[in-house]
């Protein structure tokens, strides 16, 4: 995937880890940065068990960060704390990303595996300049079809995205994102097109029509935008 984006492993400075989950954090993960020696960037408290994790890299390249800002090259990073349970979770991160650009500092807003969107998250989240946020299931398609098991009450629904993405929107006082990209879509309790639909009518509802709505994909490329 990243060959279609023309972006090299050897590239890229650091690779930021959320929490401790298996979908976000993995022994291939680790391999990987060893062999090209890109520093993994994860909080103190996300302990990583399993020999498997803790042999497959060394430590030098595992930077532990706390709440407060760090920068990676001329990007600065700022963490904030999400709410989601279960497993090896740890203690789970969004983050905020800056870069400098001709005087202005360009912003993206972070935030995925996490079962609310607290005042302190929209404060760390507003004036963005592109957000990636979780839309992770329908509750339509939850109560149409209920799932075995409970996993989804641990992430944000089409409908708390759209409404924190609102909350986010109004709360901002300098930027408003130009770019939403949706993540961390369920293949099973949610339909990319209908969140895309949902979200976008919310949004559009509330007054604001530039913003545009676009999807995130596991498996595939996401859409290339320029923020300046
Ligand atoms: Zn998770
Ligand atoms: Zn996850």
């Amino acid at each position: 995937m990243l060959c279609e984006i023309d972006l090299r492993l050897a590239k890229i400075n650091g690779i930021l880890v959320t929490h401790g989950h298996g979908d976000h954090v993995h022994s291939d993960t680790f391999k990987i940065a060893k062999e090209f020696r890109i520093p993994i960037y994860i909080h103190r408290k996300t302990v990583l068990k399993g020999n498997d994790l803790k042999s497959a890299c060394p430590k030098y390249l595992i930077k532990n960060h706390s709440a407060r800002m760090f920068s990676i090259k001329e990007f600065k990073i700022k963490p904030f704390s999400s709410v989601h349970k279960g497993g090896n979770v740890g203690q789970p991160h969004g983050f905020c990303i800056e870069y400098g650009h001709k005087n202005k500092a360009y912003k993206i807003g972070y935030l995925t595996d996490t079962t609310r969107v607290s005042q302190e998250m929209r404060d760390a989240l507003s004036n963005s300049h592109c957000l990636v946020i979780e839309a992770n299931h329908d509750l339509e398609m939850i109560k149409n079809n209920p799932p075995s098991h409970s996993n989804w009450k641990q992430h944000l629904s089409n409908e708390a995205a759209a409404e924190a993405i609102v909350k986010i929107i109004k709360n901002s006082t300098n930027n408003i994102p130009k770019y939403i990209f949706l993540a961390h879509l369920s293949r099973h309790n949610n339909n990319p097109r209908v969140a895309v639909r949902k979200i976008t009518k919310r949004i559009r509802d509330e007054g604001f029509h530039k913003i545009r709505v676009l999807l995130t994909d596991q498996f595939k490329k996401s859409k290339i935008k320029k923020l300046f």
